[in-house]
């Protein structure tokens, strides 16, 4: 019974006016107190990452053991590869069969999961989980063309790469599960908040929305771990974050619609207390025309979303996506403050950039003209703010800065302390290398 389950860890859903389903606290948490730890109904590891982590529970580690018949997945031993097995067989003999040809995308693998997984359920009894994943809202009817096509795709390559091992659902339920998946998968991050896959968690899609949110997930091996970042008192309701909380507030309620059809109505949204700061303007002699802001502003945008084309194109090359970063610094420079989130964007991505080069030196110096900005922008405890403190700390200590970087890993431990709990892996590999030389 869920509403036992909940009950027992001091959680109750209730129906939130407006937004449907929610979650929220019958008992006080602290700031840093775990509410819900769930495993996944269904995970997939990214196939970039492929031979970095076990595809069965995640762990990273060298020297995994590859999948004889494919050598394409790798697992720490044979349990694990055993219990993957179910999931993986959907995959194994597709890739050699299509060889080079064999490209679903990461959604269409999961759903692929999915499929199978609520197949097995079904024949041995139906858990109520299932239900739950029926249950979640989709959102078909509100995409716009791209999403559509999108959808259309991944249900091509699931007819392609995965009819052999599924029977596959008619046209409109595939629609809907593809859409349900979009609004309520999570993608697993690791610590520097770098890809690593995509699962779906049941009792934390339940989890609705805030800019100000009082709780944050983090994942520990494929499990999601939802923490306190606020104290909590009884009634509250548990709020994450879905989007990325840089940017201001048009801008966020932007992203949400698009993704995921609904206006942001908290307390930051309503305030909008953090705007001005995220769109500071640099301090001329000359003040600068509201028009020469509003126009760079729009550059920015644009800039932004062709950044993100040109990365996906194929062959580019690092050089000019760093020209890209460099010459719409220059030009948003002249009117924008160094902190102004649409800097601090392009920044990000010149440091990423720099990091896939090796170039240590040119992404600590942008790192440093990050962090500041970022940690006063942010929500107090903040994964982007904690990996930032992470990434400088490892550039430091690479480059044999050695106080710098143990002043930079301690700043991104007290954080992780609070998100990620103080026994997680991460924290005793943070401790290691802040004491070893
Ligand atoms: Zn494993
Ligand atoms: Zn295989
Ligand atoms: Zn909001």
């Amino acid at each position: 019974d869920w509403s036992e389950f909940y009950g027992s860890l001091g959680l109750e859903r209730f129906d939130c006016p407006g937004k449907g389903r929610g979650l929220r606290v019958t008992r006080p948490f602290r700031v840093g107190e775990l509410l819900l730890s769930c495993p996944p109904f269904s995970h997939v590891l990214s196939v970039k990452e492929r031979g970095c982590y076990c595809e069965n529970c995640f762990t990273r580690k060298e020297g995994l053991a590859k999948c004889g018949k494919c050598k394409k997945a790798f697992y720490c031993n044979v349990k694990c590869q055993k219990a993957d097995w179910a999931m993986h067989k959907l995959e194994c003999s597709a890739m050699t069969a299509f060889g080079e040809n064999w490209c679903p995308s990461e959604m269409t693998r999961l759903v692929a999961r999915i499929l199978a997984k609520k197949k097995t359920q079904k024949e041995s009894c139906a858990s109520e989980k299932i239900l739950l994943i029926g249950d979640i809202q989709s959102h078909v009817e509100d995409e716009d063309n791209e999403q559509k096509q999108n959808r259309e795709a991944d249900i091509a390559a699931l007819h392609r790469f995965y009819s052999k091992h599924l029977d596959l659902p008619e046209h409109k339920d595939l629609q809907t599960l593809l859409s349900q998946v979009a609004c309520n998968g999570f993608t697993i991050e690791d610590d520097e908040l770098s890809h690593m896959g995509t699962a779906v968690y049941p009792d934390v899609a339940l989890i609705n929305h805030s800019c100000l949110p009082s709780v944050i997930v983090t994942y520990n091996g494929t499990s999601a771990e939802v923490r306190a970042v606020q104290d909590m008192k009884p009634g509250d309701e548990v709020l994450i974050s879905y989007i990325d909380l840089l940017y201001p507030t048009d801008d966020r309620n932007h992203r949400l619609r698009e993704s995921y059809f609904f206006t942001c109505n908290c307390q930051e949204c309503k305030s909008k207390s953090k705007d001005k700061a995220k769109l500071k303007v640099r301090k001329r002699s000359d003040p600068i025309e509201p028009d020469d802001i509003s126009n760079m502003t729009r550059y920015a945008r644009k800039t932004i979303r062709e950044f993100r084309a040109c990365k996906h194109i194929k062959n580019i090359l690092p050089s000019s996506l760093l020209e890209m970063c460099e010459q719409s610094l220059e030009q948003m420079g002249s009117v924008f403050a160094d902190s102004n989130v649409f800097m601090l964007h392009m920044m990000y991505q010149a440091m990423g950039v720099c990091l896939y080069l090796q170039d240590a030196e040119g992404a600590v110096s942008y790192g440093e003209r990050i962090i500041k900005p970022y940690s006063q922008l942010y929500p107090p405890y903040s994964l982007n703010v904690s990996s930032m403190y992470l990434k400088l700390g490892r550039l430091y200590m690479s480059l044999e800065k050695h106080s710098a970087g143990v002043r930079a890993l301690k700043k991104a431990m007290a954080i992780m302390e609070v998100a990620h709990g103080k026994d997680h892996l991460y924290l005793k590999e943070l401790r290691k290398e802040i004491t070893q030389k």
